[in-house]
């Protein structure tokens, strides 16, 4: 196996044959993929040369000391951390190699069409339906909402009902979706930021060749469930340094500031200090488990710590800086490319973390999946099992 000697040995000739000053953007990147070094836990030929997951850091760390471009992975988060793995996991060969490497680059950045205005928390009971011509396309239509990113996207990953006589979970299958084409209307959904993040997503007799199915035909909650839980870990389980997430503002403005200092927000403020560094720490091991496969029901727990922690901490910040808290920078209606937590202002902060309780699973939803799949108890009781997605109550 690949160790980290090997890695840096690669790195450097990388860095030889492409010295980042002298080359453009994207030729180095296409290089690193092309010499395994993008994901380096990825088999060979795919961007990567299945070494250790864990050992990608030492990667990342050569090749930022040579001042090498990154693939600026937060424009394409949905991409990396969810469209990536399970195409790797239920890709055909031909699929691996058509959409893995411009996905890295973010040459081709990705969206996750899922979500329905009838079909959220129980999205296995998505009404968006995918009929198929003899042996040809997939004709597909129906309205997808919540869609993050759709008006920068290249790809989606799509789940829609190919089969509505047998039970919900049975009848979805999982295709890649081309945003281009004909029929597909994005258009946006402002949100409590006053920003457009998301869009809903409209789809009228769009054509999708079989040979952009995802996994068999039926088999669409299966792959799905790869996504979703590569998704908690893509939201709670990013690697950051000590203070590297939200506490990281207000630590800084407790320091920088003693004047707004109160007994009572030290209290609080030292409590979730501790909590964001167990959070922290937690993910590290979480990130130690995924060197061994993919993730499972566990990343629930790690979003969850995630979500909660954000909004109390974002709130602590704006109670800490009194009615400048209260001031938020910008009401116009603005399309932005990623997501910036730490980069923005304490009332964005406050306002766009109500969102993490609810985006890739709400909390309640992913407490039923820790108490069942995690801690083995009960589940909850349901009646729509066995029952044809056709006649179920809507
Ligand atoms: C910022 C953001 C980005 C998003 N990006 C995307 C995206 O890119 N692609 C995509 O497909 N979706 C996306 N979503 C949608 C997200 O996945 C859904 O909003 C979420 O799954 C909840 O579904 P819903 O909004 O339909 O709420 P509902 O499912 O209608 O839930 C309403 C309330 O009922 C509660 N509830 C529902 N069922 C249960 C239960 N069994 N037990 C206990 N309580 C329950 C919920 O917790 C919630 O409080 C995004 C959402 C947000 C906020």
């Amino acid at each position: 196996m690949t160790d980290a000697a090997e890695l840096k040995r690669r790195a450097a000739e990388l860095l030889a044959a492409h010295p980042p000053a002298a080359t453009d953007r994207l030729d180095f990147l296409r290089a690193r993929f092309d010499a395994g070094l993008a994901w380096v836990h990825y088999p060979e030929g795919l961007g990567g040369l299945g070494a250790a997951r864990s050992l990608q850091a030492v990667v990342d760390a050569e090749l930022e000391a040579a001042g090498a471009p990154d693939n600026d992975p937060r424009r394409n988060g949905i991409g990396l951390g969810m469209a990536a793995p399970t195409i790797l996991k239920y890709g055909t060969e031909e699929q691996k190699q058509r959409y893995l490497r411009p996905l890295w680059t973010g040459e081709e950045v990705w969206c996750q069409l899922f979500s329905e205005p009838g079909a959220g928390s129980d999205l296995a009971g998505l009404g968006t339906r995918a009929v198929r011509e003899g042996d040809g396309d997939w004709v597909v239509n129906g309205q997808k909402v919540w869609t993050s990113s759709a008006h920068n996207a290249r790809w989606a990953i799509l789940i829609a009902r190919t089969d509505p006589d047998v039970p919900k979970h049975a009848g979805i299958t999982y295709f890649l979706c081309d945003m281009t084409d004909p029929g597909v209307d994005v258009r946006p959904l402002r949100q409590i930021t006053g920003e457009a993040e998301f869009n809903e997503v409209f789809l009228t007799d769009v054509r999708i060749p079989d040979s952009r199915r995802l996994g068999a035909i039926g088999d669409g909650w299966k792959v799905a469930q790869t996504t979703l839980n590569n998704e908690r870990v893509a939201i709670g389980g990013m690697r950051l340094p000590r203070e590297g997430g939200m506490i990281g503002p207000v630590s800084r403005t407790w320091r920088e500031r003693p004047e707004l200092r109160t007994h009572d927000l030290h209290q609080r403020l030292l409590g979730l200090w501790v909590e964001a560094e167990v959070a922290r720490l937690t993910g590290e091991r979480l990130r130690q488990q995924l060197a061994l496969g993919q993730p499972g029901p566990e990343g629930a727990g790690m979003k969850l710590a995630f979500a909660r922690l954000n909004q109390e901490i974002s709130g602590l910040e704006v109670e800490l800086r009194g009615e400048e808290g209260l001031l938020y920078d910008d009401w116009t209606m603005r399309r932005p490319e990623l997501v910036d937590f730490v980069g923005r202002d304490a009332g964005y902060r406050y306002l766009r973390s109500k969102g993490n309780s609810i985006e890739g699973g709400t909390s309640e939803v992913l407490l039923n999946i820790v108490a069942e799949r995690v801690l083995g108890l009960p589940s909850e009781p349901r009646t729509d099992k066995d029952v044809a997605w056709k006649d179920l109550a809507r």
